[in-house]
């Protein structure tokens, strides 16, 4: 339970959901956990329930659309913890409408949190860590880079951004010592699924394309966020590792 000993881990969207059960992951792994969100207060009460464990845990609100904030939650993390590790690009939202109906203002919504957060985060985070010559960055992808919905195109759109973003993050920062992976997560139980897992039809359907027979869990993240995160990984970079039941085997 120490693979992450003495690193500085920032997760956004780590309030609740995926980015929680990464966040408190990490800290039973020995990092110090900057917990960033667009909601403080649920930040705030993330990083109490990770500080009453003993570790070491901060709360920052963070718009990741924002360039000044997300180059600010790489300037708290320092000031709190003295360096930042380990970015994770989680935060991520998601809208269900018809693709005939989509206005330009929900494209533009999904796409900005979840590729231009993941970009504005990211480059703050590499300048930081390409300075110090150490660190990586884990973006939060998703089985809906490969595998599409025609109610949630812009979603699986911003998520092949993300995958081919990875890519190009991983290339550019490699020579500089930085690596750069994604996790493409398959349907898991939080708050951003239950549009589609609530309704029983839906549950069914999703269900019926998860080889080993059941919904993720937050917590079934938490393994491929260690070890990408971790010197496990040393010569791991650019990949997505799908975790997702064996959903793209179909
Ligand atoms: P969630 O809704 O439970 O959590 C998302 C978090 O992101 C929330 O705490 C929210 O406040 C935060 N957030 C949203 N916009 C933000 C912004 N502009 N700045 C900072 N924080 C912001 O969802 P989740 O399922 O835990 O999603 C986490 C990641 O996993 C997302 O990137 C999502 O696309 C991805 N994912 C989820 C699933 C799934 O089935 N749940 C599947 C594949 C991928």
């Amino acid at each position: 339970m120490s693979r992450l000993l003495g690193k500085v881990a920032a997760v956004t969207g780590g309030a609740r959901g995926i980015g929680r059960a990464i966040a408190e992951a990490y800290a039973r792994e020995g990092a110090a956990v900057v917990v960033a969100d667009i909601d403080g207060d649920a930040a705030t009460e993330t990083a109490a329930r990770i500080a009453v464990t003993g570790a070491r845990a901060l709360a920052v609100r963070v718009d990741v659309t924002k360039p000044a904030e997300a180059s600010g939650l790489v300037d708290q993390a320092v000031r709190a913890f003295g360096a930042l590790d380990v970015l994770v690009n989680n935060a991520g939202v998601i809208g269900r409408v018809d693709w005939l109906d989509m206005t330009e203002s929900e494209w533009d919504r999904v796409m900005d949190v979840n590729v231009k957060g993941t970009f504005l985060c990211g480059q703050a985070a590499a300048r930081h860590m390409t300075a110090r010559g150490t660190g990586n960055i884990v973006n939060i992808c998703s089985n809906s880079a490969e595998s599409t919905y025609p109610t949630t195109l812009h979603y699986c759109a911003s998520k092949g951004a993300v995958k081919t973003l990875t890519k190009a993050m991983a290339l550019a920062l490699a020579p500089k010592g930085v690596r750069c992976n994604a996790i493409g997560p398959g349907p898991t139980e939080t708050a951003l699924s239950h549009g589609r897992l609530d309704v029983a039809s839906e549950r069914a359907a999703t269900l019926a394309h998860i080889p080993l027979g059941r919904v993720g869990a937050p917590s079934d993240l938490a393994g491929a966020a260690i070890f990408l995160a971790s010197d496990e990984a040393a010569w791991v970079t650019g990949i997505t590792l799908f975790v997702d039941g064996g959903w793209l085997t179909f």
